[in-house]
């Protein structure tokens, strides 16, 4: 009876325990067009750039090496997020002519459910208002880099200043005035480094008119792969536009804010145009262009991640918040000659994720383990101890956060792309990863074919091997695997029009339309 008594107090204990312990706080900071190339913690041999605040997150946490998007692009990158669902399944394919469900089911919702207060502050650019957040402020569509409008809660507010500051400051005060009886789950989405890369006026010039190292593949030729690759409009040498190159002013400067801009741009620009430069010497001046600006822009987004972090040390909230920093999908700083995203390549398949957990992760790890954008809802939930539904796709994130590798965790991915052929013309492809090998499948253009990369061999992935003997076993298995993924993932068999965007994907007829507009990726 003694014995009884003392396992019922035993046990009454640790429920107490158990319910006294605080559901953690989650604040998701993303970015757009972020390439892991320009974060330090990620140790690119161009050293483009120190980014010591989200250091600070991976110097604490676990830095993921391989993360994969379903779908490099930005709309359906954040689709997947909410949903935990591939664009086939959550209906946000593409950027041109998608429109996010909001009745689905999506993980701020079910945490909200929980008691969770959730809200969502930045790019949003799902063309549907947010569901499922107590609080949110967005900016309209891709937004601008200078004194943007912003909706908030469904009211059009004017917000002068820096978009990556705004974004940071309106992410603090939410923090400030939040319900501190709740647990929270804050998205500060940030539109930087998107295109076309316009600077904080107290950065320009920062880089001291630093020469920075080129990529090995800039000049790339293109041969040793198909079609697409040779056919795609994303080039620094082609596509890159006079606002790209800061040739001409970005949308909603004040007169104020152009006085800065043309002092530092003006002498500069004046110097360029004087030079008349052409061929290698044009692609090479534009990529110092491209690298002093994209990188000015990843410093404030550094800097917003700081003060956030900043505030969570200051309230004592920090040992109880789950910090993740993210990026959409990966993107070109240069490498093959290109600007932009979309291809199951590495630059653009591969996003940032870095993820700090006190008490769980261990700190100033990193893992290689083949994780995804698909897997954030799912880990969201999970830490915040609310189950997850059997209709999301992918795996949360948690034994991984705990420096555990399950035996069943994915060996293979599942890649697929749509919108074609504007705007950047790349084609409709699918694919399956594994940690050595990518095998793609083009489409459209009246041309389906295959290409096979090892990346041990080609880490820069510029010769397909797809057909030589050697790698006729490997074929057969990644053909098999890639079945197997479409089926599991119920991808239909018949991809309909709309996926590929306004134009469909009859390509020919697509190029005599309007091309989008730019900037509108
Ligand atoms: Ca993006």
């Amino acid at each position: 009876m003694k014995y009884l008594l003392f396992c019922f107090l035993a046990l009454a204990a640790i429920a107490r325990a158990a319910t006294t312990q605080k559901t953690p706080n989650i604040v998701f900071i993303f970015s757009d067009d972020h390439a892991y190339q320009a974060i330090s913690a990620y140790g690119d041999a161009r050293k483009l750039l120190d980014t010591p605040n989200i250091d600070r997150i991976a110097k604490q946490g676990v830095r993921f090496d391989r993360c994969l998007v379903t779908n490099s692009i930005c709309g359906p990158a954040r689709a997947t997020i909410l949903t935990g669902k591939y664009s086939h399944l959550n209906g946000f394919p593409n950027n041109s002519n998608s429109t996010f469900d909001g009745a689905q089911q999506t993980f701020p919702k079910l945490l909200q459910k929980a008691g969770y207060q959730t809200a969502i502050i930045g790019k949003w650019h799902l063309g549907s208002d947010p569901t499922g957040f107590d609080f949110w402020q967005i900016l309209p569509g891709q937004g601008v880099y200078y004194n943007p409008p912003m909706i908030k809660m469904g009211e059009r507010v004017a917000m002068p200043g820096y978009v990556t500051d705004i974004i940071g400051d309106v992410s603090l005060e939410w923090l400030k005035n939040r319900d501190k009886t709740k647990p929270f789950m804050l998205m500060c989405q940030h539109k930087a480094p998107h295109r076309e890369w316009a600077p904080p006026l107290r950065h320009l010039g920062f880089d001291q008119d630093r020469v920075y190292a080129e990529p090995a593949t800039l000049f790339d030729d293109y041969s040793g792969r198909g079609v697409a690759v040779r056919d795609q409009d994303m080039t620094i040498a082609k596509t890159f536009t006079d606002r790209d190159a800061k040739l001409a002013l970005p949308a909603g400067i004040s007169p104020e804010q152009q006085k800065v801009w043309d002092a530092y741009y003006g002498p500069r620009n004046a110097k360029f145009r004087a030079a008349n430069l052409a061929g290698k010497d044009l692609v090479s001046w534009r990529y110092q262009r491209y690298m002093h600006d994209y990188l000015a822009t990843v410093k404030a987004v550094d800097e917003n991640v700081g003060r956030v972090l900043d505030y969570l040390d200051k309230e004592g909230l920090a040992e109880n918040t789950v910090v993740v920093y993210a990026s959409d999908q990966g993107f070109y700083l240069g490498e093959h000659g290109w600007f932009d995203k979309r291809w199951i390549f590495e630059e653009s398949v591969r996003t940032p994720l870095i993820v700090r957990w006190p008490g769980v992760t261990k700190p100033g790890t990193a893992t290689r383990a083949l994780v995804s954008n698909l897997d954030f809802g799912e880990t969201f939930l999970d830490v915040a101890g609310v189950p997850v539904p059997a209709d999301m796709q992918g795996r949360s994130l948690q034994p991984l956060l705990r420096g555990e590798k399950p035996a069943n965790w994915r060996a293979a991915f599942y890649y697929q792309y749509f919108e074609y052929p504007s705007p950047h013309r790349v084609r409709p492809h699918y694919g399956v990863i594994t940690d050595r090998y990518k095998l793609v499948h083009y489409e459209g253009m009246g041309e389906a074919y295959w290409e096979l990369f090892d990346r041990e061999k080609d880490p820069n992935e510029m010769k397909s091997v797809y057909g030589e003997a050697a790698y006729a076993a490997t074929i057969t298995e990644l053909k098999k695997e890639l079945t197997r993924l479409r089926q599991e993932l119920k991808v239909p068999a018949e991809i309909p029009a709309r996926f590929y965007g306004n134009q469909g994907a009859g390509g020919e007829g697509g190029k005599k339309k309007k091309q989008a507009k730019q900037g509108d990726l």
